[in-house]
């Protein structure tokens, strides 16, 4: 494993001085696949280029946001005009009316939504309204979906299926965590018991319908149906979690791609164009609850900001000009065709799961997993050589074996064949 530059080294040295693990985020701190991050100095297009001057085509995509890839220019412009006319109102501007309008539009089943700053204030704020609306507490999440860091939802599963959850973060109260519970994906009769013996104290069931936060672990429509069908029989609210999701694989999502409307849902990265901005939405008939019309209380300073909302306006309009569904569904086709034969002969248990433009490798045998629980954990050992030999081949992935790659407009034919040819020198020369 080659480390980063000589520039990004003593960056990263300083950073450890002033921000814990060096880091805002901490997936960006290489820990799981061991050495020392680079430093970006800029990125234009599907390059990424550090502060030692390393070029890398980049398929980590800020962890999904950039779906138009890097500094789109017809997105800069927007943002540039935005910034000229102020960086903050507290007050309501046209972009914002205009930004919800068109999620309004393509989103099945939501009159209303209400914009935040991340994705993580978009999954509380909806879980408390969700709350609110049903006057219930209770909320059920599966295990291997990531929410967010609210309290609430940083909760790992408990002994028995009815137990309360563990916190999964030190700092999360457990009385905070007694109140999710947490079931393993793809298993209708684990949800049928749960429901069974708490169902009526239940506020809402929240999961990603395309987890994609610990592994992709592509669920079967049958099984989001089935949370469809039982949450409207015990009156708890379905909330999708599309921040991922949301826009990138469907006009419409995940709901469009299954077909399932949920009561609310949660969206982020894609539709902040890369400045920091979530939502969450529903009918009517649920939002009416949130304040000023109703009482449950959710705020933000930041909330709407008008760059923020131009940037997101801007990259929908661009997604749908373009037609990026069916571009990604092809260009995705072809990374699949690549790839499969460059996997199947290494000597490693080695396949490809994908959906639209979001793909991840399976680096165990069989069947790749639908459950977190089907992870085997040696997965990651596996994968931290792979990663090093696949970097210094000029491919930016992600560092760790459970996040998933983003493929973006600004990725063209000849960086996905770029890609497959450097997993294949990597699997010859390392740990295959
Ligand atoms: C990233 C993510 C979040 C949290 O969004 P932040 O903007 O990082 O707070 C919530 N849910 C899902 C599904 C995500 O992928």
């Amino acid at each position: 494993m080659s480390g980063p530059g000589a520039v990004s080294n003593e960056l990263f040295d300083r950073a450890c001085q002033v921000i814990p693990g060096g880091v805002n985020s901490p997936v960006r701190a290489y820990r799981a696949v061991g050495g020392k991050p680079f430093f970006v100095k800029n990125a234009k297009g599907a390059v990424i280029t550090d502060e030692d001057g390393q070029n890398y085509i980049d398929f980590v995509n800020s962890w999904g946001p950039l779906i138009l890839g890097h500094a789109h220019p017809e997105l800069i412009e927007v943002i540039q005009q935005a910034v000229s006319r102020g960086t903050s109102y507290g007050a309501p501007c046209r972009a914002g009316v205009e930004l919800a309008e068109t999620i309004v539009d393509w989103y099945p089943g939501i009159d209303q939504v209400r914009c935040v700053s991340s994705g993580t204030e978009a999954v509380m704020s909806a879980i408390r309204l969700a709350r609110g609306c049903t006057g219930r507490d209770l909320i059920l999440k599966f295990s291997g979906c990531y929410h967010g860091h609210a309290d609430h939802l940083l909760v790992a599963a408990g002994s028995g299926l009815i137990t309360f959850g563990e916190p999964s973060s030190a700092g999360v109260p457990e009385a905070f965590a007694s109140l999710t519970h947490v079931l393993p994906l793809d298993d209708e009769e684990k949800v049928e018991e749960f429901f069974a013996e708490v169902g009526d104290r239940v506020a809402a069931v929240v999961i990603e319908p395309m987890p994609a936060n610990n592994g992709l672990l592509l669920q079967r429509q049958s099984f989001l149906q089935k949370l469809r069908d039982i949450t409207q029989q015990y009156g708890a609210l379905l909330i999708f979690d599309e921040v991922i999701s949301g826009f990138r694989i469907a006009k419409g999502g995940a709901a469009e791609r299954f077909g399932i409307t949920p009561d609310l849902v949660t969206f982020g990265k894609v539709i902040g164009g890369g400045m920091p901005v979530g939502a969450f939405g529903g009918p009517r008939e649920h939002m009416k609850n949130l304040a000023p019309e109703g009482k449950v209380y959710q705020a933000g300073t930041l909330s709407g900001n008008p760059v923020a909302m131009a940037a997101g306006l801007a990259t929908l309009r661009i997604l749908e000009r373009e037609d990026v569904w069916t571009k990604f569904e092809s260009l995705g086709q072809h990374l699949e065709k690549l790839m499969t034969p460059v996997l199947a002969k290494a000597t490693l248990p080695l396949s490809l799961v994908r959906l639209g433009s979001v793909f991840w490798l399976s680096l165990q045998e069989g069947e790749p997993p639908r459950t977190a629980e089907g992870i085997d954990p040696s997965a990651a050992e596996r994968y931290r050589p792979l990663f090093h030999l696949v970097k210094d081949r000029g491919y930016s992935i992600a560092p760790s074996a459970y996040e998933v790659g983003f493929l973006s407009l600004a990725h063209e034919t000849k960086h996905i064949e770029g890609l497959s040819e450097a997993f294949s020198e990597a699997l010859q020369d390392g740990p295959g």
